[in-house]
């Protein structure tokens, strides 16, 4: 459907014989090599995303401010111009965790707070460019959907960007994880939070089993 500048194949490995030189890393390592290589490699799916959102929001942005329609530009519509608006918003929020994640990274290297914080860059980044994109096409109405413009190209590219690299189901999946192994390693945070309510100590009323 999209990507189609590079191939896909599916490769087989059956009784596959290594010599011991060519392992990377310990025998049996492979789940820490994982690891290490999810981070750049979702770390890519989230800044393409970031790439590919912009540069659909701008086409779609500048054909708004040529296109007319009942006498005038279509970017003064509301319908339209406040797609643009919640677009940037989004692209933005986007591109701050993206960056946010990369600074820890070079600052910290591989860890479970990382990895959390991979995962909501890769599956944030790339449903903001699915959302981003999919707006782009319809403010530029049905000359978005042929292929006059690289819009629809893009929305081909960016469905793909939430399923590779581990599905975002998948990150959801790494990021509760990950924030409930910090959660419950740690006591309850300095100033109890759960003593702010005005019943607090109705104790027999707050946990049902
Ligand atoms: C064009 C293309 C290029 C690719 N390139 C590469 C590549 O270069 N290298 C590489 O390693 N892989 C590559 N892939 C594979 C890609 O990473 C996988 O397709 C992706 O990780 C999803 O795995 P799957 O297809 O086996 O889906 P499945 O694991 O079968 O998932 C199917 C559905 O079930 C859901 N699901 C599965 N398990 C759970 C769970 N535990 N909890 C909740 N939901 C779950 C998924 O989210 C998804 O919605 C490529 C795929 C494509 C289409």
């Amino acid at each position: 459907m999209g990507a189609r500048g590079g191939g896909t194949g599916r490769v087989y490995f059956r009784d596959v014989r290594v010599p011991a030189a060519n392992l990377i890393g310990q025998e049996h390592g492979a789940y820490e090599v994982f690891n290490q290589m999810m981070i750049p490699e979702r770390m890519t799916s989230a800044a393409g995303a970031l790439g590919l959102a912009r540069a659909a929001l701008e086409i779609a942005a500048r054909y708004s401010d040529r296109r007319k329609a009942f006498g005038q530009k279509i970017r003064e519509f509301e319908g339209v111009n406040f797609k643009v608006a919640e677009s940037l918003t989004r692209l933005d929020a986007a591109r701050a965790l993206v960056r946010e994640t990369a600074r820890i990274i070079d600052s910290i290297g591989n860890s479970n707070y990382v990895r959390r914080m991979v995962s909501e860059s890769k599956k944030f980044a790339t449903e903001t460019a699915w959302a981003v994109v999919n707006d782009a096409m319809q403010i530029m109405g049905g000359i978005g959907y042929t292929n006059v413009y690289p819009i629809e190209r893009l929305l081909r590219d960016a469905r793909l960007m939430t399923i590779w690299t581990g599905t975002n189901e998948i990150m959801n999946l790494v990021i509760q994880h990950e924030y409930f192994r910090e959660l419950l390693a740690q006591p309850l945070s300095a100033r109890d939070v759960e003593a702010d309510a005005p019943n607090t100590d109705v104790d027999g009323e707050k946990v049902y089993e």
